[in-house]
């Protein structure tokens, strides 16, 4: 398969898009088409064994098309698991979060570094290093570092918003050495993405260095992404002979636009419906028309304090028309007040912890008015551990939020980081010390 740039200005191979993250005139990588498959054609149960066979097309004529089964299996090696809801009508929660560092991030940067390890081996990008270049609202940093740490001919700098990621996730952020270095920006996560599209397009740095993106830019995250997605709305229609729907925390829309491709692949799924928090972009620009990219602003689901969702490009490819687009997806805003009551309601009723992300989504199902007419399944994406945000939770529920032992592994060990302002000098500066 080939892949183009939005623009339609560049075409290169799987292993270029990957590799390239960002095309050269500054657009986004998008598939030369979508496959489509008969859901009822696609065996095996686990992600990795449903991945495999979606995932195929993408694969087919490329350098790493005999990989592809390694490469499942090797990333997609750890429990998601859809959790029905007792007492429920129909609801599940997609457990995306049992991965090292505990949020749906490190499915997709887990098959990001079990794939550019395996064409970088082979020495098509010639000997030196690779620099990936790492801007996170809190969980891609930590789940890029944990998936590339101590890999060969790679390495990461990660960026991350001063003051707006957890205690927790900060720790994830920064507990790292040898091919991994961490930096505190002084700005926003806008910022930071801001300023790793700068040194994206400098033309001079990327003489110099071999650069690339782990962010959900990377259309070798997103694959995954559309996996899983896959994969939960099979499980579901083999159990019900019901597509269904799909109600997904978004910020910069990567994990949802894994659920759009997914259903324009044919899998069986309904609506699917964005959760966001205060930065509404999004449901501004459904019910408006006009889309209108703003600054971010701080919520308690920080994760997904995005203003101007760098997805969005893609979908309005994929989805040119308006109208179309508003056919094919809803979107709720969330702010941080029916978070904490929202998760407090999950903790009471249902005997669940939730994080403030996934919160959204439920506090967004409870809001749908017509949230069971079709009878199809709902299926509620729960993105991060609530572990992660101890901090938020803890005062809310009134107890310790028990820790998973991958984090708890993390949490031992010593953390460093450098402060960094948003100019890109600067970047290219630490840089430069590191070779
Ligand atoms: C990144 C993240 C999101 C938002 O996902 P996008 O792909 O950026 O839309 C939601 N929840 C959590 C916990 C995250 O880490």
């Amino acid at each position: 398969m080939k892949f183009y740039s939005t623009s339609g200005k560049h075409e290169t191979d799987l292993v270029g898009a990957i590799h390239n993250g960002l095309a050269p005139d500054g657009c986004l990588y998008i598939p030369e088409f979508l496959p489509k498959f008969n859901p009822n054609d696609i065996g095996g149960t686990s992600v990795a064994e449903i991945a495999n066979q979606i995932l195929y097309p993408f694969f087919k004529n490329s350098s790493l098309e005999v990989d592809l089964e390694d490469i499942c299996h090797e990333s997609l090696n750890f429990p998601i698991i859809n959790n029905e809801l007792k007492h429920s009508n129909n609801i599940s929660l997609l457990e995306l979060y049992h991965g090292p560092t505990a949020a749906f991030k490190d499915v997709g940067a887990r098959f990001l570094a079990s794939t550019m390890d395996r064409y970088l081996a082979r020495k098509t990008y010639g000997s030196e290093v690779t620099t990936i270049l790492v801007a996170t609202s809190g969980d891609t940093g930590g789940a890029v570092a944990a998936a590339f740490y101590n890999r060969k001919n790679i390495r990461a700098m990660i960026f991350f918003p001063k003051e707006q990621v957890s205690p927790r996730q900060k720790h994830q952020l920064t507990c790292w050495d040898k091919n991994i270095k961490s930096f505190e920006v002084d700005g926003t996560f806008d910022d930071c993405q801001f300023l790793v599209k700068s040194a994206f397009n400098d033309k001079n740095l990327n003489k110099k260095h071999t650069l690339s993106a782990a962010n959900s830019i990377n259309i070798g995250r997103l694959l995954p992404q559309a996996a899983y997605h896959a994969a939960a709305s099979i499980w579901n229609w083999r159990n019900y002979e019901k597509p269904s729907n799909f109600i997904i925390p978004t910020g910069n829309l990567g994990n949802a636009l894994g659920c759009i491709w997914a259903k324009h692949m044919g899998m069986p799924i309904e609506r699917i419906i964005l959760a966001v928090n205060a930065n509404q972009s999004i449901p501004d620009y459904l019910s408006t028309g006009n889309w209108l990219p703003r600054q971010s602003i701080n919520t308690l689901a920080s994760a997904m304090d995005v203003g101007n969702p760098s997805n969005m490009e893609r979908l309005r490819f994929l989805i040119p028309s308006f109208q179309d687009l508003s056919n094919t997806i809803e979107s709720f805003s969330v702010n941080d007040e029916m978070i904490k009551s929202e998760i407090k309601k999950v903790y009471l009723n249902n005997d669940i912890i939730i994080c403030p992300h996934t919160a959204t989504a439920f506090s967004t199902y409870e809001h749908l008015a017509d949230n069971n007419d079709d009878g199809c399944p709902f299926i509620i994406d729960a993105t991060a551990h609530a572990a992660k945000f101890n901090n938020i939770i803890e005062p809310i529920i009134g107890r310790e939020v028990d820790i998973p032992s991958s984090l708890r592994d993390l949490l031992k060990r010593k953390t460093n980081y450098n402060s960094l302002s948003k100019k890109l000098d600067d970047l290219v500066k630490q840089l430069e010390k590191w070779d």
